[in-house]
């Protein structure tokens, strides 16, 4: 018997074709808490998008980790899994010593990559991912969350539309307690990156960027160890210039249990202050103060890793460009090492954008 459809052959084929160049087939290149908290849900919550495989350095972890997810393969070689399984992109969330290795083995087999914050551990090794993109001509994004916060969303366009007039100053604090289950090598472990400095200030040099539309000049640090660290950094402070000549007052640690996230803007005609909207969830408040009083904003709530992945979902497809890109990963990355180059030397340090 012939196989009857309502749709003609002819659209199940043009249907077929449409999604098969719009469905994205994902490969996870870790089995980390991240992923497995955030962006496996986040890439799910796009319809054309499935989550092929896994990398895990440990075979028995990654099947494990397989199944809890329902990941249909797991593997413990990056090549096999490349060559093997069916991706198109590659979502990088190791220990950040090994983005670099993953990323130019992902983009010379074609793959797109959305990679982990700090892209690398050094600013030639992140440029090397990123002009190995660029050649490949691959897409390559850097999961800088906050940007796509609503709160973040709104202060920026407070700035934009120019609600506080010139800015003058910045405030960003981002000192919390970092939960057992995330101390690892965050804590003690300088060469996987672990530190504070990579791990939080490199979030809000990336934030203040998108607020405030310029890159740090230079910096002045102070950083330590506060209670949590061994042998490197879990409290930072730093006061950055911008090429406008606002100044820019940061702190970040891992030590801080009450202290709470929150960012200010101090403008010639207002000032923002925003409450615990340092943070993975669409929450916290906003309030704006000018001569006209005082005014709590409201935002969108949105989830802010399916916004990172909508928009650098769409740029693979060609339209528009990811919420941080790879050259947004390599300047936010320039700050950070600046900070904490200025905290060893104790002397002021001009940002080396390397030419970007
Ligand atoms: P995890 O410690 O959870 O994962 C990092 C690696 O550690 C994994 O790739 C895994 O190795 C190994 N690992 C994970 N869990 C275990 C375990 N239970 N036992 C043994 N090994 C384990 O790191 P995070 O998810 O916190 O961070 C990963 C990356 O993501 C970092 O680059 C970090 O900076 C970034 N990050 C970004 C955030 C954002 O919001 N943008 C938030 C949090 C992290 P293997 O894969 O070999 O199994």
């Amino acid at each position: 018997m012939e196989r009857s459809s309502i749709v003609p052959t002819t659209k199940i084929g043009t249907i077929q074709k449409i999604l098969r160049e719009t469905s994205m087939q994902w490969g996870l290149i870790g089995a980390s808490r991240i992923a497995a908290s955030y962006m496996i849900n986040a890439i799910r919550a796009d319809p054309a998008a499935s989550i092929t495989s896994v990398l895990s350095s440990d075979a028995e972890r990654g099947a494990d980790y397989a199944r809890t997810h329902a990941i249909p393969n797991s593997y413990t070689d990056l090549s096999t899994m490349l060559s093997e399984a069916e991706i198109d992109t590659v979502y990088i969330s190791t220990t950040n010593e090994k983005h670099r290795d993953q990323a130019l083995a992902s983009i010379a087999a074609g793959k797109h990559v959305l990679c982990e914050k700090p892209l690398a551990m050094s600013l030639s090794d992140a440029a090397d991912m990123v002009e190995a993109a660029k050649a490949k001509g691959v897409t390559f994004a850097t999961n800088h969350h906050l940007r796509n916060a609503g709160s973040h969303l709104a202060i920026r366009e407070l700035i934009a539309t120019g609600r506080i007039g010139d800015v003058l100053s910045a405030r960003v604090f981002h000192a919390v307690h970092l939960p057992e289950h995330l101390q690892g090598w965050r804590i003690n472990d300088a060469s996987a990156g672990g530190g504070v400095i990579p791990d939080i200030t490199v979030h809000d040099a990336d934030t203040i960027r998108f607020h405030l539309d310029e890159d740090p000049v230079s910096v002045v640090a102070k950083a330590g160890v506060s209670g949590l660290g061994e042998g490197v950094e879990d409290s930072v402070m730093s006061v950055w210039s911008m090429p406008s000549g606002a100044m820019v007052q940061s702190h970040e640690s891992f030590t801080h249990g009450f202290a709470g996230t929150g960012i200010e803007f101090h403008g010639a005609k207002g000032s923002i202050f925003a409450r615990n909207v340092m943070t993975q969830e669409p929450v916290g408040s906003i309030r704006l103060e000018t001569a006209r009083g005082s005014e709590e904003l409201s935002y969108s709530t949105h989830n802010l890793y399916e916004r990172s992945l909508g928009l650098f979902n769409k740029a693979v497809q060609g339209a528009g460009r990811p919420s941080a890109d790879g050259i947004d990963g390599i300047k936010s990355l320039a700050v950070a090492l600046a900070v904490r180059d200025a905290a060893h030397s104790g002397r002021e340090v001009q940002v080396n954008y390397e030419g970007y």
